[in-house]
């Protein structure tokens, strides 16, 4: 990226969007000047210049909780920035996981998609991986750590297998609704976002598509 061609405002200053890589949800608004954008790119940690201190500042020096950039990018005017971030803590100073996180669950309700439940499913979990609430199951599960994590995804995965066998309905809804959870939370500690499993499948679905045809021939 030619940070020269960028444009900057008259403090030196643009704006950047950080974005968890993972989950998409947005975590914060921060401001980058040429500096800080440049050990952005070198360090491959997100760096900003803080307007009311007036400073350079590394996301995360004080409270550990670092952004690893997966990629920056520039709208069509080059006036604003996209970081997209894998982060190890919370991007808030008040130690939400977003610092947009009061306005994300009023505006939930209005989004209606059949799967959008999965989406947010995905955020939930990105955030209480950050923010670790003591007494939330999903805590629990990230601090037992990977084994225990794999062990619950073996688990429920029998018991789909069971309730299917009997034809049970409503334990089998309940049971594929447990595997789905786990294997999110699985998927989150890999650090394998929901949106590269669906353009696995989608793929799949093109290739099906153009196999199919070639049948037909
Ligand atoms: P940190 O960079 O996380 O070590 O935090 C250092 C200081 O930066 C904090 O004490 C806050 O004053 C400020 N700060 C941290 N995160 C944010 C944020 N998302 N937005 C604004 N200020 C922040
Ligand atoms: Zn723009
Ligand atoms: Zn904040
Ligand atoms: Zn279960």
């Amino acid at each position: 990226m030619d940070i020269e061609k960028l444009k900057y405002d008259e403090n030196g200053l643009i704006p950047a969007i950080i974005q968890d890589a993972q989950s998409k949800e947005v975590l914060t608004l921060a401001y980058m000047n040429k500096t800080s954008l440049q050990k952005s790119l070198e360090t491959k940690q997100t760096w900003f210049f803080s307007r009311s201190r007036q400073e350079l500042w590394h996301k995360g020096e004080t409270s550990g909780n670092t952004q690893d950039i997966v990629d920056i990018t520039f709208d069509c005017d080059k006036d604003a920035l996209l970081v997209r971030v894998n982060p190890s803590g919370p991007a808030c100073h008040t130690g939400e996981y977003s610092c947009f996180s009061g306005i994300k669950n009023e505006t939930e309700e209005a989004s209606h998609n059949r799967f959008a439940v999965l989406e947010e499913l995905e955020r939930v979990i990105a955030k209480r991986e950050v923010e670790r609430p003591e007494g939330a199951y999903t805590t629990y599960l990230f601090e037992k750590g990977i084994d225990k994590i794999l062990k619950k995804v073996g688990e429920e995965a029998s018991e789909v297998i069971i309730a299917a066998k009997n034809r049970d309905i409503s334990e089998l809804e309940w049971e594929t609704a447990d595997l789905f959870y786990h294997v999110f939370v699985m998927l989150r500690e890999q650090g394998v976002g929901l949106d590269r499993i669906l353009q696995v499948l989608e793929k799949r679905h093109h290739e099906k598509s153009q196999f199919a045809r070639r049948e037909e021939n």
